[in-house]
């Protein structure tokens, strides 16, 4: 179905209200550790200014308390990159739901960014009073935002339902344009990979992308509760024991499909400092911690990376950000860049890992979404995207 466009939108004078995706992963300071998406949202920015319209921008950052500010969870990092790269002020807002005297001095050709989205009471739940607050603010709404565009948020899609006129960013476009076509249908083999620390919102996406994939890698705490779910050991590692039947079921419904790790990284702590040792899967330890994929697993995904057609990645296989435990990671996205296939990588701590080996120019596509990846691979409808086809049509 179609949605309507920002390029196709007279936005001259007006009031537009961008929903962008600048949730980057900061380290323990709150410094920027890597600002892909941020740069991925400076187009939609740039050309409503150039046009002629007043700009706010929003985004979520972290996980806030709802009705409640903190230091940690603010976008003044995000807001200050942000100017630096458009080379323009970029006035952060708190409490702007009701407007006031920000925005009465917004002018066009101005751009101010709105504090954390999810600072605000009913966000997550989308609640219709607090979008219809929101809608008021402005006469065009923009979502950019594909990184959330999975989940039905006041911002995301509330917002969309009640603006006056609400339409896709060019980068929401263009990643919905990249993805369609290269999965509508792709080169075989289809190599999935999917790795990382949230076990339980991905665990659930693994079934429909088993039935979908010639192979289905997984890796970090994914990985941890299919060896669980194996019979394996795992020791004090990361993993979500309560799903470990549903990764059996997985396991039984595709047999071959899914490699278990057979070696692993493990430390007797997690820290940047902790003593790497190589073991085999049957001789973890129980107070042992698998911080990443060993060498024989490496060496059997190369194969299966090499021979893919297509590749689409999500999550680190190890704790790559201490370097003792980023070989598996550092290896597989080497391989992915080495290989002939098409690949499609997203994720915010992936497009960090990626960017920390200097890959970024060896992947195919690069996705600013994570969860909203993997569903949109998974075949789901996004809320987000939903909503706009709908307004297209109303
Ligand atoms: P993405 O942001 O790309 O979707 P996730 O947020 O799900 O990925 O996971 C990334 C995090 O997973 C990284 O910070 C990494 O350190 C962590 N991780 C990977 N493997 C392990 C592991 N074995 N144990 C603990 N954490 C892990
Ligand atoms: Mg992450």
């Amino acid at each position: 179905m179609a949605i309507r466009r920002l390029s196709d939108i007279d936005v001259r004078g007006k009031r537009v209200f961008i929903r962008a995706d600048l949730n980057v992963p900061q380290d323990d300071q709150c410094n920027i550790s890597d600002d892909s998406r941020i740069r991925a949202s400076v187009p939609a920015i740039r050309d409503a200014l150039a046009r002629g319209a007043a700009v706010m921008v929003t985004s979520h950052l972290g996980r806030p308390a709802e009705g409640q500010w903190t230091p940690a969870e603010s976008l003044a990092p995000i807001g200050r990159r942000l100017a630096d790269l458009l080379g323009a002020d970029v006035p952060l807002i708190r409490d702007w739901v009701d407007g006031g005297p920000w925005l009465a001095a917004l002018r066009p050709g101005q751009v101010v960014l709105l504090e954390n989205c999810r600072m605000n009471k009913g966000e997550k739940k989308n609640d219709d009073a607090l979008a219809q607050r929101m809608a008021e603010l402005c006469d065009i709404y923009v979502n950019d935002a594909f990184g959330t565009a999975h989940r039905a948020e006041a911002t995301t899609h509330g917002l969309a339902k009640f603006a006056a006129v609400a339409c896709a960013g060019p980068l929401l476009a263009a990643e919905l344009d990249a993805l369609g076509k290269a999965l509508a249908d792709p080169k075989r083999p289809l190599v999935a990979i999917v790795a990382g620390s949230k076990v339980s919102t991905k665990l659930t996406i693994l079934r429909a992308l088993a039935a979908k994939v010639d192979c289905l890698i997984v890796g970090g705490g994914i990985a941890n509760t299919f060896v669980l779910a194996a019979g394996g050991k795992i020791g004090k590692s990361l993993a979500e024991a309560d799903l470990a039947s549903e990764a059996k079921a997985i396991l039984d419904e595709f047999p071959g499909k899914v490699p278990v790790p057979v070696d692993a990284v493990v430390a007797h702590e997690f820290s940047a400092g902790a003593k790497p040792e190589l073991k085999a899967i049957e001789n973890i330890a129980p107070d042992d911690l698998i911080l990443d994929i060993g060498p024989t697993t490496v060496a059997a995904l190369k194969t299966v990376i090499a021979r893919a057609g297509t590749i689409v990645w999500n999550g680190p296989v190890g704790v790559f950000e201490f370097d003792a435990f980023a070989g598996g990671t550092k290896a597989i996205a080497e391989a992915i860049a080495a290989s002939p296939a098409f690949s499609i990588a997203g994720g915010g701590d992936t497009l960090a890992a990626i960017a920390k080996f200097g890959l970024e120019k060896k992947i195919g596509y690069i996705s600013t979404g994570g969860g909203a990846f993997l569903e949109f691979l998974e075949g789901k409808t996004l809320p987000a995207v939903e909503i706009l086809e709908t307004r297209a049509n109303s």
